[in-house]
């Protein structure tokens, strides 16, 4: 928008104080939120991988209660007599099936005191089997006589035998006291397998409640032995050992993405937020910016039109009563001189009174109020009409205007008064801004779509970037010639006005130096009253 250098110096002005106050602390803030949003991500990462782990940790726990739970029982079937009651134990057999068998041994472990196994098919628990895994394993064996004698039982995994499936029998061992004083060892023997699919199934099930994918693996392998839902192929986990299964993992991921892919699209997500809402709020500064300005632009154009009008009125006025003064003291007495004075009061009245009309109409038309009293009108009569009463003016210009009218009937719906009113507007503008080429065409077509009645001046012309805006209120082009020329900007806003409440448009044509064609085009159809 061309503007005089006091608003483009407030538009800086303006743009400089949203720039420091909105777009510059925006910048900021997104630069911040970004960077820390890189280091919330490896926090989320490591929140993640804690709950994750608390998870397994609770897991382990849960296979080793089981397990200590099942010490107690069998402690308590054991008694602590030398003649170990074989009926409790079978009871705490049946009581217990995923156990295979319950073993007694002495504190060397060498010597198995008791073994009792469940009817059935259990496969037979031989001592030298049970002999056999213990016979490296002295300073574990050690360490749990010691943890008895500060009374804790502690539980010590001990892999019996590798079945061909790779399902070992496992014992877990723990120390207790005799009745003869003498310590020895009793152990709870199942099948691996087994366990994990009586007791480690059903809490995986539990704690992966639809958030989790939670399975237990041999340690190294990507094949699940049990898992809580379907594991999808290459799908990476958060593995942690069995405690009392040795070889064994226990893994947990989040349910249809890692920790990782999670983390990535939280951060996705969190810079797409940021980017939105950067991009509304410099979306409200534009606006802002543009908004200000406009008004900024819109109030210097008013300005211009106030000492523009009271110009346009002070000079016929002064013309005016210098004139009429003359005339009124009688010292003149050439009646030609006295004719000049007379035509140039009439012309001076006309201009004052056509300006007066312009800006009435103008607020009535802003107002809505302007009445239009459609009916049919032939263009060529109207034009005809304009051009006689502008003979005089145009003479005064030394302008003789082309007119090129239609052979047929021009047509219109329309109110002739603000047609009319429209025409002046034109024709006026290309005698003002017509410039020394003394040239000014005024036509009417009737064409299929629509009738066209236009106006040629070979005048200043319009630069392209001003063709749209002359027809907004106020607006002047602001250089060369029309710096001379005085007038208000209403002029096109009236035309365009007015063509809208015909239902037609006005369109232009021009190049600088070359001069302006404007069209008033009235489309074919019934024309409806907008105001
Ligand atoms: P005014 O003529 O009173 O300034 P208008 O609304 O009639 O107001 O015109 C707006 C502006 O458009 C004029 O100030 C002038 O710069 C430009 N303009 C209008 N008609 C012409 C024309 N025929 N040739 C060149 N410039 C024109």
């Amino acid at each position: 928008m061309s503007s005089l250098p006091g608003t483009t110096g407030s538009a800086r002005t303006l743009g400089i104080v949203l720039l420091v106050l909105i777009v510059l602390p925006l910048i900021f803030y997104s630069a911040f939120e970004i960077s820390s949003l890189s280091e919330g991500e490896e926090l989320m990462r490591e929140i993640y991988r804690r709950q994750l782990d608390a998870i397994l940790f609770s897991l382990n726990q849960h296979a080793w209660d089981v397990n200590s739970s099942w010490a107690t029982q069998l402690d308590q079937s054991m008694g602590t007599g030398k003649v170990i009651p074989d009926t409790a134990l079978q009871r705490f057999l049946e009581r217990t099936p995923t156990l295979d068998a319950v073993v007694e041994m002495d504190s060397s472990a060498r010597n198995v005191l008791n073994t009792v196994q469940p009817g059935g098919d259990a496969t037979p628990l031989s001592n030298d089997e049970v002999v056999a895994c213990t016979d490296t394993a002295r300073t574990r064996l050690d360490a749990l006589l010691r943890y008895r004698r500060l009374d804790y039982r502690k539980l010590e995994p001990f892999v019996l035998s590798q079945a061909r499936n790779g399902d070992a029998r496992i014992m877990i061992l723990f120390a207790r006291s005799l009745a003869s004083g003498g310590e020895g060892f009793a152990g709870l023997v199942f099948r691996e397998r087994r366990f994990i699919d009586l007791v480690i199934g059903p809490k995986i099930a539990d704690v992966a409640s639809g958030e989790f994918l939670v399975a237990v693996f041999r340690r190294g392998q990507d094949t699940a032995i049990i898992a809580s839902g379907a594991v999808p192929p290459g799908a990476q986990f958060q593995r942690r050992d069995l405690w009392l299964f040795p070889g064994h993992e226990i893994g947990i991921r989040l349910l249809g993405a890692t920790v990782d892919e999670a983390v990535r699209s939280r951060f996705k997500r969190n810079l797409l937020l940021i980017i939105a809402l950067d991009l509304v709020l410099l979306g409200g500064a534009i606006l802002i910016y543009r908004n200000v300005r406009a008004q900024m632009e819109f109030a210097r154009l008013k300005s211009t039109f106030v000492s523009n009008v009271s110009h346009e009125l002070r000079t016929p006025l002064a013309l005016i009563r210098m004139y009429a003064e003359t005339l009124e003291m009688g010292r003149l007495k050439d009646e030609r001189k006295k004719q000049e004075y007379y035509e140039t009061i009439l012309r001076e009245t006309d201009r004052l009174s056509h300006l007066v009309n312009t800006i009435l109409n103008f607020s009535r038309m802003e107002a809505g109020k302007r009445p239009y009293k459609m009916k049919e009108v032939d263009l060529n009569d109207l034009l005809r009409g304009v051009m006689e009463t502008y003979r005089l003016h145009f003479e005064q210009h030394g302008i003789r205007p082309v007119v090129e009218l239609a052979d047929v009937p021009a047509t219109v719906q329309a109110d002739p008064d603000a047609i009319t009113e429209a025409i002046i507007n034109l024709v006026d503008n290309a005698i003002k801004y017509g410039g020394t080429t003394k040239y000014c065409a005024v036509r009417t077509r009737v064409r299929s779509d629509a009738t066209v009645l236009e106006v040629e001046d070979k005048g200043i012309g319009i630069a392209p970037e001003h063709q749209k805006k002359i027809f907004d209120v106020f607006y002047r082009v602001p250089a060369g010639l029309v710096h001379e020329t005085k007038g208000s900007g209403l002029g096109l806003s009236l035309v365009r006005h007015i063509m809208n409440a015909h239902n037609g448009s006005v369109e232009v044509e021009s190049a600088p130096g070359a001069g302006s064609t404007f069209r008033l085009v009235f489309p074919v159809g019934p024309a409806t009253t907008r105001t």
